[in-house]
């Protein structure tokens, strides 16, 4: 959670004019116990691991010291490596919010979109590259990045990464990649797998860990809820209309529902879009349009779509079915509570979906209180 309480500041930094500046308008006051501990680092041309849990900064993290360092003489300077579209969307808005001033320009390289627009941007002259790791290796194998030798690279939400099965390509994207370069590598946990990842593609690298309320952010408050099966509809439209929410994101198990779901919300009165990967990218782009704009209230996603995907000011998440897996938990509920806002998790729960709550609640190790379903005269017209 990023809070005021620490003294330490930006302009500490000596971080170059430009980007104060574009600091100064984003209008981040202090930096944030993850930016403070390897900005310095990172701008002495270590090679950084940060871990710090979801919503902390870990985008200006390594985007502030990554732009600050780049001559932008013409020629990709810098890689940035994502696991999803969205994510490299987001990722891209944000350093180009952060390198304005500089006349950084950027290009997203990912799967479904024109090899011919991205190829252009590049020849156009962008300086940032932010990709998914698929699309990367395949137009780097190709022998389509002629000339290609960026001096930083970074690996964003590696944990994520892992996850959806880019180790190989990971792997093999860096036998690409020069070997003079400096390495960044972030991520919001820390098993195994990255860690040795972290030793092989990474050279000394210095670990910054902000593991304080490790596995889950206090400005949430988490709730559940006991039901019976038929009832879920039910209740969540009853939890949503006597909640307070402005921005809600719904998780559900698989795409059918997410489907369903957004029909039976939207049938309710919400301004409710579905997002799940067989949805077309221009529609996938255009539901999360949609929320940053005000224009979608109630997001109805799976796991994969929902994938480290940052919307500011999610006031409420709500798990439909209870997420199997408690680390599924963690990555949802950290959709709300960012940037140290306050955020509601509401979990529904059958009695045949105990076992779940109790395996969630010993490995997370946080307080979910039982609430109960306000009856129909409790909610607000
Ligand atoms: P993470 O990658 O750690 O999940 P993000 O980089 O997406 O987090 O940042 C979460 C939000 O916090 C973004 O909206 C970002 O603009 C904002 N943010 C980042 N650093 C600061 C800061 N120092 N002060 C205030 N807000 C910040
Ligand atoms: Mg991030």
């Amino acid at each position: 959670t990023i809070t005021d309480e620490n003294l330490a500041t930006f302009e500490a930094f000596g971080l170059r004019k430009e980007i104060m500046q574009s600091i100064n308008f984003a209008g981040f006051k202090t930096p944030s116990p993850i930016q403070q501990m390897v900005i310095p680092v990172i701008m002495e041309g270590r090679d950084v691991v940060g871990q710090a849990h979801t919503g902390t900064g870990k985008t200006a993290a390594f985007g502030l010291p990554a732009l600050n360092k780049m001559h932008l003489k013409g020629g990709i300077e810098t890689l940035i490596i994502t696991p999803t579209r969205e994510l490299a969307n987001q990722v891209s808005d944000e350093i180009f919010k952060y390198g304005k001033h500089l006349g950084v320009r950027t290009v997203t390289i990912y799967g479904g979109s024109s090899y011919n627009r991205q190829m252009d941007l590049i020849e156009r002259g962008a300086q940032v590259i932010i990709a998914t790791p698929g699309r990367l290796l395949d137009m780097l194998s190709r022998n389509m990045l002629k000339g290609f030798t960026p001096s930083t690279v970074i690996l964003d939400e590696a944990d994520e990464m892992l996850d959806m099965g880019f180790l190989d390509d990971i792997n093999e994207i860096f036998t690409y990649l020069p070997t003079e370069r400096q390495t960044l590598l972030f991520s919001a946990t820390m098993p195994a797998p990255i860690k040795q990842l972290a030793e092989r593609i990474l050279v000394n690298p210095f670990f910054a860990s902000i593991t304080k309320s490790e596995t889950t952010n206090t400005d949430i408050t988490q709730q559940y809820y006991v039901i019976e099966e038929s009832e879920r509809d039910d209740a969540i439209i009853r939890l949503m209309d006597s909640e307070d929410a402005k921005k809600t994101v719904v998780f559900c198990r698989t795409k059918k529902e997410v489907d369903r779901l957004s029909n039976v919300l939207s049938a309710a009165g919400y301004m409710a879009k579905g997002l799940h990967g067989d949805m077309e990218q221009r529609q996938r782009e255009s539901v999360i349009k949609g929320l940053k704009t005000d224009a979608v209230d109630v997001l109805i996603a799976t796991d994969v779509a929902a994938r480290g995907l940052h919307i500011d000011d999610v006031t409420h998440v709500f798990n439909y079915h209870i997420p199997f897996d408690p680390e599924s938990y963690v990555h949802r509920i950290g959709r709300t509570g960012r940037a140290g806002k306050k955020g509601v998790a509401i979990t529904l729960v059958t009695p045949l979906e105990f076992k779940e709550l109790q395996r969630i609640r010993a490995k997370v190790g946080t307080t979910m209180e039982h609430a109960y379903i306000p009856s129909k005269l409790d909610v607000k017209e």
